[in-house]
């Protein structure tokens, strides 16, 4: 019996700290004069109400019951999978962008690059706790996203999930200097702000966020150690395909609010071909600007096989990019 357990061991304790015999320690414990830091509190049982209260509940409907906060869990007659995953966060929602993007490129993408997308889909997950921790004005807003939910509707969804989408969008990137420089440290910080949380937790859903929360740190934690054995055994090199999750945010808004997608081929004011590389996003509205690498054109007039050149990329106004038109090339 646990309880007996710890109860045994309170009363050692108080007996080896007051100079007291253990009989004495356990009739002062059982008399509730013990020390009272030491005390557990008993437990409460408070019932739930059985289904999600409406929005702006204050309790006063369902008396002697707590009340149920809606979650896009509770959504479970009518609606579909996909949308409810996208309506939570942070691992439902990130799970399906990195999906949006990684099937819609199926025949493209090599296998191999893929699995390594799928394993990292966490950290896009723990990009929009963070955010959302930090700034929780990008939470949607939860009416909103309730209604999207229940009228099974992805785009509305998407829309109230606009403003976290894009802040994640801005803040992660694929240039080296910027994610080591800027990103990286800001998500070590926010991981040691968790590690020394301790907010007092009123809810059991607050418990559960946490929960995920910290489990997202932990992977963090794991992922930089020195080596990492992964799901087959084998020691992997620390590090975590950061590029990918900025790849995928992009193709979303792209696919929201126009724009060329990471991987398309483009034109720039003077002519030149060119490839979108990561897309720059403004507070608002389609992009700003692309990061594009220029590919070189054949030599003899003709189009010829374009040769991306991976040394650098080049930052070009989004208004100086039109699509490429192969067959102004003939
Ligand atoms: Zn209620």
């Amino acid at each position: 019996m646990t309880d007996d357990k710890h109860a045994k061991r309170a009363a050692r304790d108080l007996a080896a700290r007051e100079g007291i015999s253990y009989t004495a320690a356990r009739r002062r414990l059982a008399a509730g004069a013990g020390d009272v830091d030491q005390e557990p509190r008993p437990p409460v049982v408070v019932p739930t109400t059985s289904t999600p209260c409406p929005e702006g509940c204050e309790g006063s409907g369902h008396p002697g019951t707590a009340c149920w906060t809606w979650r896009p869990a509770d959504a479970t007659t009518g609606v579909r999978w996909e949308v409810r995953r996208a309506a939570e966060l942070p691992g439902g929602r990130a799970d399906q962008v990195m999906r949006r993007d990684e099937e819609a490129r199926e025949n493209t993408s090599s296998r191999w690059a893929r699995l390594h997308a799928w394993e990292t889909k966490w950290l896009l997950a723990l990009v929009y706790a963070m955010l959302t921790d930090q700034r929780p004005e990008l939470l949607p807003d939860r009416a909103r996203l309730r209604a999207a939910v229940e009228a099974d509707d992805l785009a509305a969804v998407d829309a109230a999930m606009e403003p976290l989408d894009r802040a994640a969008a801005r803040l992660m990137t694929k240039v080296p200097a910027v994610w080591w420089g800027e990103v990286k440290p800001r998500i070590d910080a926010y991981a040691h702000v968790v590690e020394n949380d301790v907010r007092e937790l009123s809810t059991w859903q607050e418990i559960d966020a946490r929960h995920v929360v910290g489990r997202l740190v932990d992977q963090w934690r794991r992922t930089w150690e020195p080596t990492v054995r992964n799901a087959s055994g084998l020691l992997e090199a620390p590090g975590v395909l950061w590029v990918a999750v900025k790849g995928w945010l992009d193709a979303l808004l792209v696919d929201r609010h126009g724009g060329h997608a990471p991987g398309a081929r483009v034109r720039l004011g003077d002519g030149r071909p060119a490839l979108v590389y990561a897309v720059e996003w403004g507070e608002e509205g389609p992009p700003v600007a692309y990061r594009v690498r220029e590919l070189e054109p054949g030599r003899h007039g003709n189009a010829g096989r374009l040769v991306p050149c991976l040394t650098s990329d080049v930052l070009a106004p989004a208004a100086g990019c039109q699509e490429y038109a192969p067959a102004a090339e003939d």
